[in-house]
């Protein structure tokens, strides 16, 4: 496919080519952007961004109305692509590829309630007579960059907001997963974006991110990835917005009182879709010791059942890591833990890109597969013997984007919602579980800002304040 850049489709003679992690085969191949592509982009978006704020509320709320309705109509087309390109089963594709179409009709909604408020200025002393209120505007320029891991569903989050609110955004997809963004832009622009406001420029981010980020033109940046790049971003910004989305080791709580069959499956399911690789993948499951032998039986005969192969097979349960490289990383992580005294209950082989799910018990905070951030189909076990030791756990991280507990006991699931230091907070269920128009978003090192249309538009626009100074 080429970019879109300077209002138009570009190709480039050096390419990059996008490969299917299963097979290894070429799905396509993308222009190798560089630092003359950053600065037509950026000119481009100026202009951009000033055709988008002339567009009233409701023009914008057409465009992305129609663009919803222009994905329902292809979403097979854009699940198999994110299946090709990113290699999660072709069910967690299509799930994907609803959810963006979700998140684009919840965007449209927004861009019809960008609103400021009165503000009673007469309640400050020596202010009579006066009259404020305030309104909201688009930043201009915005830059948003996301991960190889939901190629579609995270750049709506970011597209959606900045177009509803009035911005112009460049977009800097994955190299890995650049294919769902770019069909994504081809719809929008058939739905009638300024060709300026939308661009989507492919390359290198270690190449083309510096230019990008550090450009006063730009007034935002939102950000999805992995916590050191998201720095990285953060020193080279200076003076601009940033919302950072990075990355976590998320905590599950198990207490006693919990029924281990159900705990099983929400661990599973939180654990090992798109082979690990969520952000809010339960990482570290933290059970009261009088429940940790039942939950581990049952845990290990759920997990027995998640069949590995063939992302697009219907029958296939969890497909391949995104690159062999990481499927390596992971491997010496468990082998690390088995040799520091970890047990090894279930996989840990590894077959290319291919990692068997595994899960490791009597694991150690200090060991890699719980302090770092696994990003693959790992869950270790830590029991505990009481809620505070619990919670101490869970805590003991540098992260904090997800949580969960399984309790009835009302007192237990209080504490951890005002004790436990997350941005998601779940009861009775696992770490990975998301609405679409929910606040959504890390504390500590997991990132600052949220995303989520209603949250995300505040994030992309200014307030100015506005005073009338009455009565001469
Ligand atoms: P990554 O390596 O941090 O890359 C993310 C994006 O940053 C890619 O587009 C990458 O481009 C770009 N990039 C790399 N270097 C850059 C630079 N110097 N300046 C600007 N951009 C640069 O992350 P990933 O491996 O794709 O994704 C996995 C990570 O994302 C995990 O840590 C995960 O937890 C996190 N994540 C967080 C959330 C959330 O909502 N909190 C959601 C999903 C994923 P290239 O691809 O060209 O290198």
């Amino acid at each position: 496919m080429k970019m879109h850049i300077g209002g138009q489709w570009v190709d480039k003679s050096e390419k990059i080519e996008v490969l299917h992690p299963f097979d290894g085969s070429v799905v396509d191949t993308i222009p190798r952007g560089d630092a003359a592509d950053v600065e037509l982009a950026l000119a481009t978006a100026e202009r951009g961004a000033k055709v988008m704020a002339s567009l009233t509320g409701y023009e914008r709320y057409e465009i992305l109305h129609k663009a919803a309705h222009l994905m329902e109509e292809r979403n097979e087309d854009l699940a198999r692509t994110i299946t090709l390109e990113e290699g999660k089963i072709i069910a967690e594709g299509r799930i994907e590829a609803s959810r963006a179409v979700e998140i684009i009709a919840l965007s449209a909604e927004e861009a019809k309630r960008l609103g400021g408020e009165v503000v009673p200025l007469d309640g400050a002393p020596g202010a009579a007579g006066k009259f404020g209120f305030t309104l909201r505007v688009p930043c201009g320029v915005i830059v948003g960059i996301s991960p190889f891991n939901f190629p579609l569903h995270l750049v709506c989050h970011k597209i959606g907001p900045a177009l509803a609110a009035g911005n112009a955004i460049i977009l800097k997809p994955a190299t890995d997963t650049p294919l769902s963004a770019l069909k994504l832009v081809e719809i929008f622009l058939e739905a009638g974006t300024p060709p300026e406001a939308l661009q989507c420029l492919t390359g290198s981010g270690s190449v083309i991110g510096d230019a990008l980020c550090a450009d006063s033109r730009v007034r935002k940046i939102t950000f999805t990835g992995s916590r050191d790049i998201g720095e990285h971003i953060c020193r080279t910004a200076g003076l601009k917005r940033v919302t950072m989305e990075l990355g976590s080791n998320a905590p599950l709580i198990v207490m006693p009182d919990a029924d281990p069959e159900r705990v099983a499956q929400a661990a599973a399911a939180s654990g090992y879709s798109n082979a690990g690789q969520v952000c809010i993948s339960t990482q570290r499951v933290v059970t009261h010791e009088k429940i940790h032998g039942d939950f581990l039986d049952a845990f290990k005969a759920t997990v027995e059942n998640i069949t590995t192969g063939d992302p697009l097979a219907e029958a296939t349960k969890m497909g391949p890591m995104i690159r062999e490289d990481d499927a390596v990383r992971v491997d010496q992580w468990v082998e690390e833990a088995v040799s520091g005294g970890a047990e090894l209950v279930l996989g840990g082989g590894r077959e290319g890109q291919m990692y068997q799910p595994t899960i490791v018990s009597n694991v150690s905070p200090e060991m890699k597969i719980s302090c770092d951030e696994v990003f693959g189909p790992v869950v270790g076990v830590t029991p505990v013997s009481n809620i505070d030791e619990a919670i101490a756990l869970a805590n003991d991280t540098n992260y904090g984007l997800s949580a969960a507990i399984f309790t009835q006991n009302i007192d237990w699931a209080m504490r951890f919602v005002q004790e436990v230091e997350s941005g998601n907070l779940h009861v009775n269920w696992g770490t990975q579980w998301r609405a679409d128009l929910m606040p959504y978003g890390g504390l500590k090192e997991s990132g600052m800002g949220k995303e989520g249309p209603k949250y995300a538009v505040e994030e992309m626009t200014e307030t100015k304040m506005a005073v009338f100074h009455m009565g001469g």
